[in-house]
């Protein structure tokens, strides 16, 4: 049998009360936005409580699994079979012909689920259940039933139009859908951890912008291309991103010659957070979001992180991969397929000016006294900001 619908299934919790209607309506916007990409044709539809995908062409089963398995908010995608009703006795026939198409001779446990949202059905749920379970073990030898812990779950809805039989329960990726929770703008490196950060907080149901601080020609148009690429990997769960693109150059040159060399990468990082905040505000995102980690290099010590969270005026900064070792955060960037990109040899701005020996515990006094010294910097701020490019990735 081939499956032409998915039930999607999506967190109770999450859509208590008053989220409800924003939490689904978004959820199937996100739905068709990633079938778009998807070959064939789909209606998604919301009715009581369900979200299903139905394919009005032949499609491709793993495509559009795979595509729904980006789609925050989803926790499960059940390939499901409609059927017509013809009576209980033909229901029968057609669950068995099902299962023994989908488990063959294998010896597996299953116990049986039933839900009526007919309620002139003849038979209630609770008849159901027994009823067909007796069926399955009569016409399928191999199969016991545990009503504990069951290899499958043989689900039969009985709804208005369709009767719903579905076994398999695909996970999908939990979360929240994209746009629910407002907008972030990720501070995007060419690193590793900037990426994971982003999809994170797009996991929590932010749209997402980014920024980018590119110093060429300390750092080449390839590094650039790099983050670009990075954007667009992590806009196949985000949604599309902007991408600020800001030269740097001018602002890292000048601090370089003004302030103490073991003081740079921390006033760099600050000005980075002043410039992002700024442009955060003007483009209506809520939030800042970094990839750092604690005490993963010198300007991520507690006292490098609070000098330099001390730049930004009042948007939060979150900082979702802070308490994540490397490991773990690669682990991410492999599953998320960031990796490849992240681990290719581009230069990275933050790198090229960097001191042999920076300060690992600066005081904010400290700081802002060497940034008095940098008197011109207001012009070349409003510079970099205006001649920003912007690119719209994914
Ligand atoms: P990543 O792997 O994300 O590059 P990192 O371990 O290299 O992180 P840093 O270079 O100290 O760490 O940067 C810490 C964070 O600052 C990054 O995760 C990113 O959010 C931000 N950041 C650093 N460099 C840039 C840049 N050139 N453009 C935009 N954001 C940056
Ligand atoms: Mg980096």
């Amino acid at each position: 049998m081939e499956f032409h619908s998915f039930l999607i299934k999506y967190s109770e919790i999450a859509v208590k009360g008053k989220n409800r209607f924003m939490f689904e309506d978004k959820l199937v916007a996100r739905i068709e936005r990633a079938l778009k990409a998807v070959d064939g044709d789909f209606t998604v539809t919301k009715t009581s409580g369900r979200i299903y995908v139905d394919a009005k062409s032949a499609f491709d089963e793993k495509d559009v699994t795979q595509a729904l398995q980006k789609v925050f908010g989803i926790v499960w995608i059940c390939p499901l079979i409609k059927l017509k009703d013809e009576g209980f006795e033909v229901l029968k026939e057609k669950v068995i012909a099902y299962l023994k198409e989908c488990y063959g001779e294998r010896a597996l446990t299953f116990k049986v689920l039933s839900r009526r949202t007919r309620k002139n059905y003849p038979l209630t749920s609770d008849e159901i259940c027994p009823l067909m379970g007796e069926a399955i073990l009569q016409a399928m030898p191999n199969l016991r039933v545990n009503v504990h812990d069951p290899d499958f779950f043989v689900n039969i809805e009985i709804r208005d139009e369709f009767i719903n039989l579905y076994t398999i329960l695909i996970p999908g990726p939990g979360g929240v859908p994209v746009g629910v929770g407002g907008k972030g703008m990720l501070l995007l490196s060419g690193g590793i951890d900037s990426p994971v950060a982003g999809y994170m907080i797009a996991k929590r149901g932010l749209e997402l912008e980014a920024v980018y601080f590119h110093a060429p020609p300390y750092t080449s148009e390839r590094a650039k291309k790099k983050v670009v690429d990075l954007a667009e990997l992590v806009s196949r769960y985000s949604g599309p991103i902007r991408l600020h693109v800001v030269n740097f150059t001018e602002i890292q040159l000048y601090i370089y010659e003004t302030c103490p060399h073991d003081e740079l990468t921390i006033i760099m990082r600050r000005v980075m957070m002043r410039i992002a905040e700024r442009i955060a505000k003007e483009n209506g995102c809520n939030c800042l979001i970094t990839g750092e980690s604690i005490g993963q290099v010198a300007s991520q010590t507690v006292q490098s992180l609070t000098v330099t969270n001390a730049a930004v005026e009042d948007l939060p900064v979150f900082r979702p991969v802070i308490g994540f070792d490397k490991q773990e955060i690669i682990e991410v960037a492999k599953r998320i397929e960031t990796f490849e990109t992240s681990i290719l040899p581009y230069e990275d701005c933050c790198t090229i000016f960097v001191a042999k020996h920076p300060v690992t515990k600066p005081l904010l006094k400290v700081i802002e006294a060497s940034e008095t010294k940098l008197e011109n910097i207001g012009p070349m701020v409003e510079k970099a900001v205006a001649e920003r490019e912007i690119l719209e990735v994914g």
